[in-house]
């Protein structure tokens, strides 16, 4: 351990788990990695390196060769508001484009990219407690297994039958509340993270789901989990947060959340209105300007055709009809104050039930599904948990299905549902996650091969398919707002090392409609975003944490935590590291200009209607925006990490 460097706040220990010889390997963390790439989505791009670089790139993300590692950072479970996020790294089964694809120009293979997946409730920080920083995963099992973390050891155990059942000809794990349940019965106060039936069977935009409805959503971690053979992780334990100097740090944490607290109280910022909505004052938003925001005319319509619709259809599954069915709060272990999540109730009709309320881009990309049955969502939306469903590229995908329906381009296949059969799409999620049809088993793969199988088997051209498909060329889906309103936000989608259409590694809408417009400062601003967003995953805080992380009195606060001091410039500086870390492994997976510069052909056509009437994706000064993108990163012209 380098001199004067503690590395209180983390528990200092990561185990090895390979599935294929089941062994289990614990270590002593690397301090210096700690330092350098903070923790959380930080050290598992290193830890990721680390094997990629002796293997090699890895062809195939569903091979025992692709690493998933799972763990924390120095802040979990602390008092600091939001510190309850864990962190899951891998290489993303959903976002690669192997295959030759002539409708794209200059087409690359793209084999998979480093994806990071954010989950809160209480999982990550039971899995602190329980003994680890991080749980590296190798291999693949020969027979369906799990994990126990118990208070400092982690073993590997057969999957009990009772796990399982059979649908459609086909054994399955259980859906995720009846594994966590059954495990937590075993295993008194534990918590569980689970595959779903939809990563089982392979379907490249399955999650994993901890404590029922907390998921590392996008990328298909599912997916990976279901290739090792591997059906769930249960922690158990109760190691307490070690501190630097504990005194400094309760100090500081309470004059930092003192100013988180004033933030969530001030109605002049939008953090006031997450205890009420959560994430869906964004439909408002952006339907209508609603919430601190200019016209709206961007909430994506008839698979991102339009960003605006009828008024009296929009009604129905608005931020208030959301509101209207809202409970009272079921928020992450650690949260305070901002506690966006609620639970949700439907009292009757073939939806009743109760669950949690669907988040904004969920809601928003099944809205562009032209879906306008609230409860529908609400029930689809626990569906999807239940079978380990990534929401959003679930809704990319079958708003893509449904306008090659609408087109007649599935030819014998045929079946997917119309825009706005609500009934239909239900039952096309139980065909995916099941794969118990022909139509379920080609949606579940990623775009490119959806692309190839339909050309093969149907009259249409694979140019004509991909046209219809946003998640085409190696795509995670878009998010809730139209990649045709701003340019800026349509950077930060094509450009987030997770793979193209994520939102979460920048987010530009409130600097655009607050007059950004020049190309070097949407790049800028794009960048900075993107470090930022790094750290923020890497620290095991949430997307809404509402404090300045390179400023006082966080950065304090973090020395009297884990020993390590970052100034403003050494921080932010992690976080381009990290994110150009990711980048660079990228880049020996296939990913270059070509992938962050292709613009799917439905995107350039402009939008009618709304406030945003006549906008689409110019390509021309995208191109101009990629170019200061670049340079603000320091890479080449094609995107290559020097
Ligand atoms: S703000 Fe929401 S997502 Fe973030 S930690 Fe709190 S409950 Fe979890």
């Amino acid at each position: 351990m380098p001199e004067g460097m503690k590395t209180s706040g983390y528990r200092g220990r990561w185990a090895f788990i390979d599935l294929t010889n089941r062994t289990v390997r614990v270590e002593p963390a690397d301090p210096g990695y700690a330092r350098d790439y903070v923790g959380g989505r930080g050290l598992q791009a290193r830890l990721l390196a680390d094997h990629l670089e002796q293997t090699g790139p890895l062809a195939d993300p569903l091979a025992p060769g692709n690493r998933i590692v799972i763990g924390t950072a120095a802040l979990n479970d602390t008092a600091v508001a939001t510190a309850g996020r864990g962190s899951c790294s891998f290489v993303g089964t959903m976002a690669r484009s192997p295959e030759p694809a002539a409708w794209v120009p200059g087409h690359k293979p793209l084999s998979g990219l480093v994806t990071h997946s954010s989950a809160g409730g209480l999982f990550p920080n039971m899995l602190k407690r329980a003994g680890f920083d991080q749980i590296v995963i190798d291999g693949r099992a020969d027979r369906p297994v799990r994990l126990e973390i118990i208070n400092g050891a982690c073993r590997i155990v057969d999957a009990e039958d009772g796990l399982f059942e059979t649908v459609a000809g086909r054994r399955v794990p259980r859906a995720a509340s009846v594994i966590t349940d059954t495990l937590t019965a075993g295993l008194k106060g534990s918590s569980t993270l689970t595959v779903g039936p939809a990563g089982w069977n392979l379907v490249d935009f399955a999650c994993l789901t901890a404590d029922r409805h907390r998921n590392f959503g996008r990328g298909g971690a599912g997916a990976v989990f279901g290739s090792k053979n591997l059906v769930a992780i249960t922690a158990l334990g109760n190691e307490a947060v070690s501190y630097s100097d504990p005194e400094a740090f309760r100090r500081l944490s309470r004059e930092l959340d003192a100013l988180i607290k004033a933030s969530v109280e001030d109605p002049a910022r939008t953090a006031s209105f997450r205890p009420t909505t959560g994430t869906t004052w964004w439909l408002d938003r952006a339907f209508n300007g609603r919430y601190l925001g200019a016209k709206g005319g961007y909430l994506p319509w008839h698979n991102f055709d339009e960003g605006a619709f009828d008024a009296a259809d929009y009604d129905k599954v608005s931020t208030d009809a959301f509101l209207a069915i809202s409970e009272k709060h079921s928020v992450c272990n650690k949260c305070r104050h901002v506690f966006c999540t609620r639970g949700a109730r439907v009292g009757s009709g073939p939806y009743a039930g109760e669950g949690v309320r669907p988040e904004f881009e969920t809601i928003a990309l099944w809205i562009n599904c032209g879906i306008l049955d609230r409860d529908a969502i609400f029930h689809m939306n626990a569906l999807c948990n239940e079978l380990g469903v990534d929401t959003m590229t679930f809704g990319s995908v079958m708003s893509g299905a449904m306008e090659l329906q609408e087109k007649g381009l599935f030819g014998r296949i045929g079946g997917a549902p119309a825009f706005g059969d609500a009934p239909g799409m239900i039952q096309t999620l139980k065909e995916i996650a099941y794969a118990s049809s022909d139509l379920g088993r080609l949606l579940g793969h990623y775009s490119d091969r959806v692309i190839a199988e339909l050309a093969a088997a149907t009259p249409a051209s694979q140019a004509d398919i991909a046209y219809c498909l946003t998640t085409a060329f190696g795509g995670l889906g878009y998010a809730g707002i139209s990649p045709k309103a701003f340019p800026g936000m349509f950077t930060a989608y094509g450009t987030s090392n997770r793979g193209r259409g994520d939102h979460t590694y920048a987010w530009t809408v409130q600097a655009e409609e607050g007059g950004l417009k020049d190309a070097r400062d949407l790049a800028a601003y794009v960048a900075e975003g993107q470090g930022g967003k790094a750290l923020v995953d890497s620290l095991g805080l949430c997307d809404f944490f509402t404090g300045d992380i390179t400023a006082e009195p966080f950065l304090s606060l973090y020395h009297a935590l884990s020993g390590v001091a970052y100034s403003p410039e050494s921080l932010k500086a992690c976080g381009r590291r990290i994110y150009a870390l990711e980048r660079r492994l990228n880049n020996a997976q296939g990913r270059d200009r070509t992938y962050d510069g292709y613009v799917p052909p439905k995107l350039k056509v402009p939008m009618a209607r709304g406030a945003h009437a006549g906008r689409a994706v110019d390509e021309a000064f995208y191109n101009a925006v990629l170019d200061a993108y670049y340079e603000a990163w320091g890479w080449t012209k094609g995107g290559i990490v020097r």
